[in-house]
């Protein structure tokens, strides 16, 4: 088929015409969540535009086998193999066990992927799942010099490679300083780069999940499962590997050396990276302890798609930063589109020829290094442009198989959800309308009384960028 994709490739550091290894077949991985918190905004934003590209890849034609691990093991606290589990430290946090944690906030993170409409991988396999599969890489690994053993735990030895740096994109002093930091912590390690492939002894006694191993009872490092649980279920040969910038050191690059070493030959074409969800104080943390949420937002009267049309609006390549006076401009521009789309006739003939030319530029957004923003552009201009309802509506559905932004039923949910009926909205447009005359003839008393008699109805207006938005008080 043909291979129309174009999106940025961290490990050639360029944008590239994706071409998958079985025509057709698009094999892709994705690092999951590490359980021990709820997954802040920021994290489901490299959510949200992972699934865009696994949308946007079969939305083109593609058949696409998505594999996700859960880190339930193996992270600890600094990147870089220092510190605690973050698994045992949740688990403290809480007084629970480690398992009561795992599944607890797994179980969360599915139901915020559900609420923005992320679709769930084909496969999703925890780390705790694949033990044999870590020990057994570790020991071939072993046997092929690459690893040894120093202190009780098994290291990678980073020296043995020919290239270790591979996404020299990142400035040598950045990765030197991450490097430079665990030395002092570590003194097993031969070389400063080396990483952890199975603790055995650790500066911390108490780890909860232990399993017996050639070496010792002991638990694995945070990198090994990614590589094992993507070869067990994609094989030797990966097209695409997402996750967000953090990933790209140390972690995605610990995969790699791991995985070439164990398979003796290049693993993985193409790397996706998603930049960084900031707020006003810098990137948002779990670590942090005060994070964004998608039940935070919800409990703030906002509708989780809302918070994906604010991701979808802004390129991958890109921090983002977050502010709620923006998700106000989202949320009111949400509204209007989804009223928009809502209201059109449905009944009549889909015109063929508007639709495959719009659906061609639609994707012509998308192919050109996921341009959502413009994708989103198209589907405005479609709205605006000269053809039938049915047209429209027929286009707006399936430009949805990739936004999922629910835009063909979002204004009835709405308007089932808030018990407000067509009649009872017309009203309140009606009103809003007459307000609006009201202001531009300068008379605000009038403007103001209009406001009240809503406000009596249960009724408040609110003014947005985007216009003036309603919203029933229950
Ligand atoms: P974690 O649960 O910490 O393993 O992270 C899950 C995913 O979220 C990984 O792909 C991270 O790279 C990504 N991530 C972490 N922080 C942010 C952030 N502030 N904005 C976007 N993605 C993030
Ligand atoms: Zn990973």
């Amino acid at each position: 088929m043909e291979n129309k994709l174009s999106f940025y490739n961290t490990l050639t550091r360029r944008v590239e015409r994706f071409i998958p290894n079985n025509d057709g077949k698009v094999s892709m991985y994705t690092c999951g969540p590490t359980v021990y918190h709820y997954a802040h905004i920021g994290n489901l934003r490299s959510y949200i535009m992972e699934d865009l590209l696994e949308k946007t890849l079969r939305y083109i034609g593609y058949d696409v086998k998505r594999v996700m691990n859960i880190t339930d093991v193996g992270h600890l606290s600094s990147d870089a193999d220092t510190g605690e589990d973050k698994m045992l430290s949740g688990a403290k946090r809480e007084h629970k066990s480690v398992m009561e944690i795992a599944k607890f906030y797994t179980d969360a993170f599915f139901s915020d992927c559900r609420k923005l409409n992320i679709k769930t991988p084909d496969v999703v396999e925890p780390a705790t799942n694949c033990i044999d599969e870590f020990i057994h890489m570790i020991t071939v690994l072993l046997e092929k010099g690459y690893a040894y053993e120093s202190g009780g735990n098994i290291y990678f030895d980073t020296s043995k490679l020919k290239e270790y740096y591979v996404f020299s994109s990142q400035s040598e002093k950045e990765l030197l300083v991450g490097v430079r930091d665990d030395v002092g912590e570590d003194e097993n390690k031969r070389n400063k780069s080396d990483f952890v492939l199975w603790f055995t002894k650790s500066k911390f006694e108490d780890q909860e999940l232990k399993w017996e191993s050639p070496w010792g009872l002991g638990y694995p490092g945070w990198h090994i499962e990614c590589s094992c649980i993507s070869m067990k279920h994609l094989g030797e040969y990966m097209d695409i590997h997402c996750g967000g910038v953090d990933n790209i050191f140390p972690h995605h690059t610990n995969e790699i050396a791991q995985s070439e070493a164990y398979l003796g030959h290049k693993w993985c074409n193409y790397w996706f990276h998603v930049h960084h969800l900031n707020d006003k104080s810098g990137k948002m943390s779990k670590s942090k302890g005060d994070f964004l949420t998608v039940s935070l937002l919800e409990e703030k009267g906002y509708d989780p798609l809302v918070y994906r049309f604010f991701c979808l609006q802004s390129h991958y390549r890109k921090p983002l930063e977050f502010s709620y006076e923006v998700l106000d401009n989202m949320s009111a521009a949400y509204d209007k589109l989804v009223k928009r789309i809502g209201a059109l006739d449905r009944s009549g003939e889909v015109d063929r020829e508007k639709f495959d030319e719009y659906r061609a530029q639609f994707e012509e957004a998308l192919c050109d290094d996921l341009n959502s923003a413009m994708a989103i552009t198209v589907l405005y201009d479609m709205l605006k442009a000269d053809m039938s309802d049915a047209t429209k509506f027929a286009l707006a559905e399936s430009f949805d198989e990739v936004l999922s932004l629910d835009l063909a039923v979002a204004h009835e949910k709405k308007a089932a959800d808030s018990g407000v009926d067509a009649e009872f909205e017309a009203y309140i447009l009606g009103k809003i309308e007459e307000r609006k005359a009201a202001k531009k003839e300068k008379d605000f008393a009038r403007a103001d009384a209009i406001r009240d008699e809503l406000m009596a109805k249960g009724v408040t207006l609110k003014d947005t960028r985007e216009g003036v938005v309603w919203e029933l008080k229950k």
